[in-house]
């Protein structure tokens, strides 16, 4: 018998998945993480559980916890174990803020969506007892340096193209899952949090001649599968480059949601807080780290970059605000032209999206596409504040807006232009792709085998059948239970055993 239940309804949810957990007593069996597995992240249906020895397959995106009704499905709570470290003393605590945390926060404690509130959120961290506060744009600014970097290596040298990002882990497990094939498209360039990790456990421990044993990182994301990334074997590259054993160069991630309850649990209220600015080797990058937080924001601030690198001119306001790639379609695309170069660039979201795209590199060239697991980016991240029964749709956009609407105010608009980026250049890293660069900010991602059969069938996976749930389903009209099997074997005085209503109130669906 399968350990997981109702496995038609809902998804299967492994004990040590790291990201994502079941509460088993709020599970209405709704079926609505099923729905969007299947719908829009598109791996609920492309495998078989029987053939996988009964182990799910899962990318950690969350988006099955934010369209939880009951909140049976949450992301891990790891906040708790932050909080004990900063009790005991034992380390230096540094938090990492990524992009979208400031503009979902917020909403947890009743302010408008979208709610720019950055300088809160860092003077939250302080208030809890983080010893210093960096910005993960600053970070963001790195990968783009080192991403661009390796764009125009591709295009001059003829290496595999398109170069896909890889700052998505959801999204990067899915290729190692599915489309193995294009691993060596995937850039090598790691996510921000995973290049600033390791320079803050080398660099920022060596100018301030701390034992990096002795600093606990946090990241605090809106993400829940970077909790998955940083237990990735590739990113303990810190310790490598001190021939120590082996420690992860980021020790846990606290979601927006986290963040938000243990704020709560601590009596904060965001709002009564005075203002603080994060500390200052790893200050907020520029617009273009910022704006890594929505759909098409790595490929914008790619662009910028790219064409500095390639004319030694700062970018035009066209590529400043790239108004055809900027939209909330899940499929976008543009041409840039730079120079002689003609780069055609495509950005998608929603890994459902990348199935129906993927055919299209057959029939056009494209140079650099940026993917994206969760809708319009990571401002909808499976960490991020909830809004059950309201207009999603409306929340993201404002939340995209407001990023967007920051960069436009931002005097440091390029990643290139950062004096953080130049100094940290200067002092450790040399050059982007340096031999350093390599070591520590660039990695390869491996083929897996969880689904257990040759994942090369799913390279033509677009004409691949959806598995057909085997049982018939009943789903109860007044609270939504869904009821697996034949209902009209049930006994009269059958009731549904959420809400108790009668058989006469179940459809079949
Ligand atoms: Fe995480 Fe962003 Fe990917 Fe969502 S889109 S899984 S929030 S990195």
């Amino acid at each position: 018998m399968s350990k997981h239940l109702s496995v038609d309804v809902r998804v299967p949810v492994e004990e040590d998945n790291p990201s994502i957990k079941r509460i088993e007593s709020l599970c209405i069996q709704c079926g609505k993480c099923q729905e969007v597995c299947r719908k829009e992240i598109s791996v609920g249906h492309h495998y078989d559980l029987s053939k996988t020895m009964d182990t799910a397959i899962c990318i950690h995106c969350g988006q099955c916890v934010n369209v939880c009704p009951t909140g049976a499905l949450v992301e891990k709570q790891d906040w708790m174990k932050v909080h004990d470290v900063i009790q005991s003393h034992s380390k230096k605590v540094i938090a990492i803020t990524s992009p979208s945390v400031r503009v979902g926060l917020g909403d947890a404690f009743g302010l408008e969506a979208g709610s720019y509130v950055e300088k809160k959120m860092v003077s939250a961290l302080r208030e809890l007892g983080v010893d210093v506060v960096f910005d993960t744009t600053f970070a963001a600014d790195l990968t783009i340096m080192e991403e661009a970097s390796e764009l125009i290596d591709r295009i001059t040298n003829n290496k595999p193209l398109p170069q896909f990002t890889s700052c998505c882990p959801a999204w990067v497990k899915f290729v190692e899952t599915y489309y193995p094939s294009l691993l060596p498209n995937i850039s090598s360039s790691k996510s921000p949090i995973s290049m600033m990790a390791p320079t803050i456990k080398t660099w920022y421990a060596k100018r301030e001649n701390i034992d990096p044993k002795d600093i606990y990182l946090v990241a605090i994301t809106p993400c829940t599968a970077k909790k998955f990334e940083i237990t990735r074997s590739e990113m303990k590259d810190a310790s490598l480059y001190h021939d120590d054993e082996a420690y992860p160069d980021c020790d846990i991630v606290v979601t927006t949601k986290e963040l938000a309850n243990w704020m709560k649990a601590e009596n904060l209220d965001l709002e009564k807080l005075e203002d603080s600015e994060y500390d200052s080797l790893m200050p907020r990058g520029s617009g273009a780290g910022l704006i890594f937080g929505n759909t098409g924001g790595v490929m914008e601030a790619a662009v910028r970059t790219a064409y500095f690198m390639l004319t030694e001119k700062q970018p035009p306001e066209n590529l400043l605000e790239m108004k055809e790639i900027r939209g909330l379609e899940g499929i976008r695309e543009a041409s840039v032209t730079i120079n002689d170069l003609t780069v055609n660039v495509a950005i998608v979201y929603g890994t459902e999206n990348v199935r129906k795209f993927l055919p299209l590199l057959k029939e056009k060239h494209y140079d650099f596409v940026e993917v994206m697991t969760c809708p319009k980016g990571c401002i909808s991240g499976g960490g991020q504040p909830k809004h059950i029964g309201e207009d999603m749709n409306e929340i993201q956009k404002k939340r995209v807006d407001s990023i967007y609407q920051k960069d436009a105010s931002m005097k440091l608009r390029c990643s290139h232009d950062n004096p953080a980026i130049h100094q940290v250049y200067k002092e450790f890293y040399d050059l982007p792709l340096s031999e350093l660069s390599k070591k520590l900010l660039h990695t390869t991602y491996h083929v897996r085998d969880d689904l257990n059969e040759d994942p090369s069938i799913y390279d033509t996976v677009c004409e691949t059948e959806e598995v057909i749930p085997t049982s018939t389903r009943y789903k109860c009209s007044i609270c939504g239970y869904i009821y697996e099997g034949d209902l009209a074997l049930e006994k009269d005085d059958f009731v549904c055993p959420i809400c108790g209503v009668g058989k006469d109130l179940f459809e079949k669906c």
